[in-house]
């Protein structure tokens, strides 16, 4: 399958770049590389690459300035190189405008399908997975945006509002992950403020109804110090 799509890796460890370019490479993804943020800065607009792989701990400046100075006149799909236990950083990350993040150190399969995910909601004019009819499928679950029904299995499962609210959310953005502050901003509005508990309440009691163990949860997954992702039906 060819897809023609370019992708800029910005990363100096060698290693790790040479890695990553390897497996573009093999799937047919034009490569381009930068090994630090001002070539990074010049490549994006004179190439303007389909999506850009950030590393934030760049030798000549921070990757989180990057970001902020691309999203200033570029909507390009932006993925973040984070190493583990940089929640943190994760959040700053997604709230400068980072699509999503990788977890250093990451696999192949989860590499491509972060990326095919980000190149998806590019394409699509609002930046949404869902289908033309309204209707997010992923496994058992079926979300029905228009008629505001959740299905499990094809049986009715009933959830308040909020819970719907939730799901619609997550399931429009499947495959990415939310910041808890993006989800309780949109769920509960502008000016709410950033409680947590309460999403975490309300995630609670939406696993109990989706999931055939919600301590286990296979549609709507956590990660922890960030956000929740739902998973989209690729990678089921
Ligand atoms: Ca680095």
């Amino acid at each position: 399958m060819s897809n023609h799509h370019s992708i800029l890796i910005v990363e100096d460890e060698r290693g790790i770049s040479d890695f990553i370019a390897t497996v573009l490479t093999a799937n047919d993804y034009s490569v381009l590389k930068a090994r630090d943020g001002q070539t990074a800065l010049s490549l994006i607009p004179s190439h303007c690459p389909d999506l850009v792989l950030l590393d934030l701990g760049l030798p000549d400046m921070d990757g989180l300035a990057i970001l902020r100075s691309v999203r200033e006149w570029s909507t390009v799909p932006i993925l973040v190189l984070s190493a583990r236990d940089h929640e943190r950083e994760k959040v700053e990350a997604l709230d400068a405008g980072a699509d999503d993040y990788i977890t250093k150190p990451f696999g192949i399969s989860e590499l491509l399908a972060r990326i095919r995910t980000a190149l998806r909601h590019a394409r699509s004019a609002a930046g949404s997975s869902l289908a033309p009819s309204g209707v997010f499928t992923c496994g058992e679950l079926s979300i029905d945006h228009g008629r505001r029904r959740v299905k499990i299995s094809g049986r009715e499962v009933h959830v308040t509002q909020i819970e719907f609210k939730i799901l619609a959310l997550l399931s429009q953005y499947a495959g990415r992950v939310l910041s808890y502050d993006t989800i309780i901003k949109h769920v509960w509005g502008p000016h709410a403020q950033g409680n947590n508990q309460i999403l975490r309440v309300n995630m609670a009691n939406i696993r109990r109804k989706i999931e055939a163990n919600p301590a286990e949860p296979v549609y709507i997954l956590t990660d922890v110090g960030v956000g929740y992702r739902m998973v989209d039906n690729e990678s089921m």
